[in-house]
């Protein structure tokens, strides 16, 4: 593989942080980049115990080589997540930094398009509650996309800038910013980073990473914590970030235990993980905690009514609880295009909250919408692990799951009619209406699979 074309003033840089490792690191710059996902426990398959681990990640695993992901069914029922190595390391230092069997709120400030919301939201208890927010519209789509194949109840994910979250100050117990960057640690990935990096761009993402770090500083409660991470290498958008942030908003820099045989490399302020020393790209993460001495300016926020929602009452309940595995764990609301939402009682307070704070959100499990006397169940509901395992289902073969998927005419013979499931080897991937004449395809356009099969 040609190493990419890199910036003179980038190899400058980079030559004074790596030393005498500069020909290891133009050597990994020259390999292919390591290919590896993550699972979701709950929808894995038993017959995929065999790759080798990413050490620093329960669930992460490399691949020998790199398929066609999107010709993988099982891939868009939410089985894994494809997410470069390195970024697994979040799963080690959330893990070392808050007690992962309590409940907690947690947000991840600049989520899209959600690999470490997924990560995270897999981390935390089910009755711990995950904020992921993006604020680009469509980078936002992206984000609710992976998050509802991950079908976790316990993930909301709002669209709004991060200077927008006031109204939820000292509310969290860890903020993640996985600031936009340069993205240096990426080159080998992604040669277009090479091409737009230049010593301006990074002066403009350091800075606009202060903003939004400074930004982040007032949602975590004293003693909470805040995870920085970039995909870059230099001082400016990492250590000089850390340091200044550190200064100006109290919080402390924390260590983080990570074994030697991993090949992160520990900075004076922060982690850094270099391609020639880890298996993954360039990653960097620092965590900070709150001085407990800071002053607690938490809002006095109360779960009032949701504007545009109300609790489901009346002759649909029993059938949206009927969609549900635990249905006695859930809350069920509707808003005025009789949409129906369920969300887990335990976090229904907070939800509440953060829903009221933040304004364009989703929370909870879509269960589907009342149109005349029928309920059209949710794509969503599909991919939950909420759903409850008594719907009718058929077991779709691979050509069949990817013409389903393609939003094609699909046929299953001998099926009884009414709302079905169409499963590839026992993962939900969406609804089919069975009828006497035909079956209705109800995958959703926007995420059907466009490439030739
Ligand atoms: N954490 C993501 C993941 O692992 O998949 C990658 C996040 S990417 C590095 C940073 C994201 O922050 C981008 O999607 C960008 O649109 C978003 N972003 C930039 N400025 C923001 C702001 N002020 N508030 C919220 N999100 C922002």
């Amino acid at each position: 593989m040609p190493i990419p074309v890199l910036p003179e003033a980038f190899v400058e840089s980079m030559q004074s942080q790596v030393g005498p490792s500069w020909n290891a690191f133009l050597t990994a710059l020259a390999s292919p980049s390591p290919v590896s996902i993550r699972y979701l426990p709950l929808k894995k398959k038993t017959s995929e115990e065999n790759y080798e681990k990413v050490k620093w990640c329960s669930n992460g695993v490399y691949l020998p080589e790199r398929p066609v992901f999107t010709l993988d069914p099982s891939f868009h029922a939410g089985a894994y997540y494809v997410q470069e190595a390195s970024s697994m390391l979040i799963e080690a230092a959330v893990s070392q930094l808050v007690d992962l069997d309590a409940p907690l709120r947690v947000l991840d400030l600049a989520a899209a398009p959600g690999g470490k919301s997924t990560l995270l939201a897999g981390l935390i208890r089910p009755d711990s509650l995950l904020v992921a927010n993006e604020v680009i519209r469509n980078r936002y789509q992206t984000l609710r996309y992976n998050l509802i194949k991950w079908g976790l109840p316990h993930a909301m994910t709002s669209n709004h800038d991060s200077r927008e979250f006031g109204a939820l100050e000292g509310w969290f117990d860890l903020v993640l910013l996985d600031a936009p960057c340069s993205g240096e640690g990426l080159f080998r990935k992604d040669p277009e980073a090479a091409r737009e990096w230049s010593p301006d761009h990074v002066r403009f993402c350091a800075s606009r990473q202060k903003r939004i770090f400074a930004d982040a500083a007032g949602l975590v409660r004293p003693g909470g914590i805040i995870l920085y991470s970039t995909c870059t290498y230099n001082a400016q958008e990492n250590a000089g970030n850390v340091a200044w942030f550190c200064q100006e908003f109290g919080y402390d820099h924390l260590p983080l235990d990570f074994p030697g045989d991993w090949g992160i490399l520990a900075q004076e302020l922060g982690y850094q993980c270099f391609p020639h020393l880890v298996k993954g790209e360039g990653f960097f993460l620092a965590a900070l905690r709150k001085q407990a001495t800071s002053p607690a300016k938490t809002a006095s926020l109360k779960p009032g009514r949701l504007p545009a929602w109300a609790p489901l009452a009346g002759k649909w309940i029993d059938l949206a609880k009927s969609c549900l595995e635990t249905p006695e764990a859930f809350s069920f609301y509707a808003d005025p295009d009789q949409t129906i939402r369920a969300v887990p009682k335990a976090l229904e307070e907070d939800v509440l909250i953060a829903a009221q704070a933040l304004k364009r959100t989703h929370w909870g499990v879509e269960i589907g919408q009342i149109k005349g006397k029928d309920l059209i169940p949710s794509p969503e509901l599909a991919l939950s692990t909420a759903i409850s395992p008594a719907f009718p289902f058929v077991e779709a073969g691979k050509p069949t799951a990817l013409r389903f998927l393609k939003k094609e005419q699909v046929e299953f013979p001998g099926t009884p009619n009414g709302w079905t499931l169409v499963r590839y080897q026992g993962l939900n991937l969406g609804w089919v209406k069975i009828m006497d004449r035909r079956t209705n395809n109800y995958y959703p356009k926007e995420w059907r699979i466009l490439m030739e099969v």
